[in-house]
């Protein structure tokens, strides 16, 4: 195994002295920010850890190994022993899966743990190869005369320019405006809460924030509702980053968020006859993660703690509708760990009690994800289709037409198991199981030229796209 596969992650501890900040709306235009990083972060060494010993297969047939983080001693680290994983030298290549035989190769690679697998559908796979092991691929490849093309040269330097700092006047300007978010950026979960925050603060009579539930680790789960409060509103439920390393999507529903709460009086009635609850960032654990230690981190954060010691469920294999199925893994090292049993984790129980218990009746359900371009909707536990199928597509085809006409790029349209493979445990078949008409996954933005590591002038077109195609479900709510 090269760096990556073996690099030895040390768990970071919280220090236990931690500032306490006051609300970033509480300081007056030009006075100081509170300290970045400054913000109560949960301690770690008293997280909770359920002990689950339930049998798991190894052989089988959707396990995959991957890299994953080793938790040794629970010792308090200082914050400067973050290790993080380094993607020097890794590639992504775009991997034709035309010939048979194909995909069983790959699956073989993965394996052996030579490769990772990013996005994919029926015609090729986006796969990420090991520094160590780009020869021994190619090699393979040749022999078994399967095309592919070099994406990503080297995967590090594309994270090193990712995400690069604002530049002097963006940071004169973020001072004045009361919250850190820009959408030039992305931001930390400190930035994302505190905007939310913000906004409740600013603009009481249509923003509430509420927890909706915690973290492993014991970060908040925080829920902003936009509304007018009128009666007959319908409600829409909009999550994001689901899965840590889809950065784009946080993004893009805090920026729906801002449109929607900076300008509600002049809003269009389709907005304004909704109560909007956006849950931006689902896994809190997951996305500080991408940011400290591990930028391509997948699941949560909560140790499974059997004979295989490995870390983080799939979330969006967690869910409780037709739960264990295919395309999801027992095998708690997979990439889709699909967990223990169905909402073993917190942070999906958290939805599910809140979308449930709630007396709001919920008509529209869209979870935000990346990458790869597609209005999906279910079923994706297997291949088959809702008895309204047909008014799923015809809406997505709409919301699709809108995002191209915005700003140019192609999405496309079916259902989850058809045009991509199936998965069981997704949020959008419980969501649609909970009798919520209008599910639909989005995979954002792009079709693999930066996959997961989209820069950040991506962020504004591709929210604005997309929130061109949510105005088109806006509007079909109210008929
Ligand atoms: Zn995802």
């Amino acid at each position: 195994m090269g760096a990556l596969g073996k690099t030895v992650v040390l768990l970071l501890v919280a220090a236990t002295a931690v500032v306490c900040t006051p609300f970033v709306n509480d300081l007056a235009p030009g006075q100081e920010w509170p300290a970045r990083n400054s913000v109560r972060q949960p301690n770690f060494g008293e997280s909770q850890t359920e002990a689950v010993q339930e049998e798991f297969s190894t052989d089988d047939p959707t396990s995959e190994i991957t890299d994953d983080a080793v938790i040794i001693g629970k010792a308090i680290q200082p914050k400067t022993d973050i290790q993080r994983v380094d993607y020097s030298g890794a590639q992504i290549w775009k991997v034709s899966t035309e010939k048979s035989g194909s995909r069983a190769v790959i699956s073989r690679l993965r394996r052996r743990n030579l490769i990772s697998t990013w996005g994919g559908n029926q015609y090729s796979i986006d796969i990420l190869v090991k520094s160590d092991f780009v020869r021994n691929v190619t090699r393979v490849f040749e022999r078994e005369n399967i095309q592919y093309e070099v994406v990503i040269l080297d995967l590090q330097k594309n994270i090193n320019d990712e995400n690069p700092p604002l530049d002097e006047n963006e940071l004169g300007l973020q001072d004045r405006r009361g919250h850190r978010m820009t959408w030039k950026q992305y931001h930390r979960l400190e930035d994302i809460h505190g905007f939310l925050d913000y906004l409740a603060k600013t603009y009481p009579s249509i923003a509430t924030v509420t927890t909706i539930g915690k973290s492993h680790e014991g970060r908040d789960l925080k829920v902003i509702r936009l509304s007018d409060g009128k009666p007959t509103n319908k409600a829409v439920f909009i999550d994001g980053g689901i899965h840590a390393r889809e950065w784009i999507s946080p993004a893009t529903v805090t920026y729906f968020i801002n449109q929607f709460a900076e300008n509600f009086d002049v809003e269009s009635d389709d907005i304004k006859n909704i109560d909007w609850y956006f849950l931006p960032v689902v896994n809190p654990d997951g996305y500080e993660y991408t940011h400290t230690v591990d930028r391509l981190w997948r699941k949560n954060r909560k140790p499974y703690l059997g004979t295989r010691q490995c870390t983080g469920t799939d979330l969006n294999r967690n869910f409780g509708y037709r739960w264990g199925g295919k395309g999801s893994s027992s095998y708690p090292c997979s990439e889709i760990f699909r967990g223990t049993r169905a909402f073993s984790e917190p942070e999906t129980q958290a939805i599910n009690n809140f979308v449930t218990k709630s007396a709001k009746n919920f008509t529209a359900y869209i979870t935000y994800h990346s990458y790869g371009q597609y209005l999906l909707y279910p079923w994706g536990y297997d291949n088959a289709l809702p008895p309204d199928y047909k008014d799923l597509d015809a809406l997505g085809k709409s919301m699709a037409e809108a995002i191209s006409q915005a700003g140019g790029s192609k999405y496309q349209v079916g259902s989850s198991s058809g045009l991509l493979y199936p998965a069981a445990g997704g949020s959008d078949d419980w969501a649609k199981s909970q009798g919520i008409k209008y599910t639909f996954t989005i995979e954002l933005n792009d079709t693999g030229r930066y996959g997961f590591v989209l820069p950040t002038t991506h962020i504004e077109p591709v929210a604005r796209e997309n929130l061109a195609g949510l105005r088109v479900l806006a509007n079909q709510l109210k008929k």
